[in-house]
């Protein structure tokens, strides 16, 4: 069955350029036993059924890091998720990514968690919700895991207290908002991506609005390289990219508060796959009292939280994951606060840095919880 990958494109291509440089295996933030090179070796040695076989093709995070380095321009994740897409046709797929494709069918998101608790995080705030509204200037799209995790909710707590005091008309899709369906597409389940991406258009298509705007830059990217048919009417944007316009626009005034020094951590699928990197810098400097300090790596070169491809729910022993190593870089610049755009590095470096910071004197924080914070009443 993996042989087809001799003869589909863009993956035979890729396989003829290799020329075996390791470029990729070196930037991997991630520990293979099989690295991305030496997969791409057994592949052309005919040992494709040993690659299917090996645990090495789950632990990518599809970070990109590798996409933007190799001399041939490869695209590894593209060609880890084919092979992905190969283990769960055949239905060879280990418990837990098993349990998040169940649940992603069953509930509309990865969590295991029902439809009817997805606006949990707002119990108390009054936000519009579209089944009600029919209409708004900004859809405001979620996602799962800051409807869902307990930490992750107060990025959408914060975000639509931020979009409040802009005065902004938004609304929320609400409980009828479904996974966008990243993690089925970076799990190899292109049916299941299919059948989340068609439940959605058909929910944007019931109500007005001009713009989308997403927490989490997993959302954004998919909505905008894989939703063609919704992004040929509609601006879809990653909320700091809204953000950062609103800070243009003058739109806020902040409290005068504490002098705190804060580090931020680029988020893979903003930096490295959007080139989004400047918008979340304006937002931290316009704060007044804050300054940013840069880590060693930043932007393109930024090093992954570990958390994207689906590993998020995966079990990785805390010492292990990449999240350890860039919480050290963090901790390296002695920051108050570790600024994250993204739900998945929120948790990722959440627990690296409750790790690894005894004193807890550093917390991370999403940059809308930072702005939420500092406005003023
Ligand atoms: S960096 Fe590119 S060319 Fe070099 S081994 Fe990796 S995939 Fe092959
Ligand atoms: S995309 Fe990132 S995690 Fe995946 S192989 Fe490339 S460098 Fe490693």
């Amino acid at each position: 069955m993996g042989t087809s990958i001799f003869q589909e494109q863009p993956y035979a291509e890729y396989l003829r350029k290799c020329i075996q440089c390791g470029i990729c295996s070196g930037s991997c933030p991630t520990i293979w036993e099989n690295t991305p090179r030496k997969i791409v070796e057994l592949i052309k040695s005919r040992l494709i059924e040993d690659v299917l076989r090996d645990s090495s093709i789950w632990m990518c995070t599809s970070c990109n890091t590798c996409g933007l380095r190799c001399p041939r321009k490869i695209l590894m994740s593209d060609l880890i998720n084919y092979l992905r897409a190969i283990v769960v046709e055949e239905g060879k797929i280990a418990g837990i990514i098993q349990r998040i494709l169940v649940s992603l069918f069953r509930y509309g998101n990865p969590w295991e968690q029902v439809e009817s608790r997805r606006m949990d995080w707002c119990k108390e705030a009054d936000v519009k919700v579209f089944s009600h509204a029919k209409k708004a200037d900004v859809l405001y799209f979620v996602g799962c895991t800051p409807s869902y995790d307990a930490r992750a909710q107060g990025i959408a707590r914060s975000i639509t207290y931020i979009l409040k005091k802009a005065k902004i008309d938004f609304a929320v899709l609400g409980t009828e908002e479904k996974c966008c369906g990243d993690p089925a597409k970076r799990l190899g389940e292109e049916g299941l991506f299919e059948h989340l991406k068609k439940e959605n258009i058909s929910l944007f298509k019931k109500y007005r609005f001009k713009k989308i705007i997403t927490s989490s830059p997993h959302c954004f990217t998919v909505l905008t390289k894989h939703y063609p048919e919704l992004t040929e009417k509609i601006e879809v944007q990653h909320y700091t990219q809204f953000l950062a316009e609103l800070i243009d626009e003058n739109k806020f005034s902040f409290k005068n508060n504490e002098e705190l020094r804060v580090t931020y951590h680029d988020p893979c699928f903003l930096s490295k796959h959007n080139k989004i990197t400047e918008e979340p810098r304006k937002i931290i400097e316009s704060i007044p009292k804050i300054e940013l300090v840069e880590m060693k790596r930043v932007r393109e070169n930024s090093f992954c939280c570990g958390g994207g491809g689906g590993r998020i729910w995966m079990e990785e022993p805390l010492q292990e994951r990449p999240s350890i190593k860039r919480g050290l870089e963090a901790l390296s610049t002695n920051p108050d606060i570790v600024a994250v755009a993204c739900p998945f590095c929120l948790i990722m470096l959440n627990d690296a840095i409750s790790f690894l910071n005894k004193k807890e004197n550093v917390t991370v924080k999403d940059i809308s919880e930072i702005i939420a914070s500092r406005l003023t009443a």
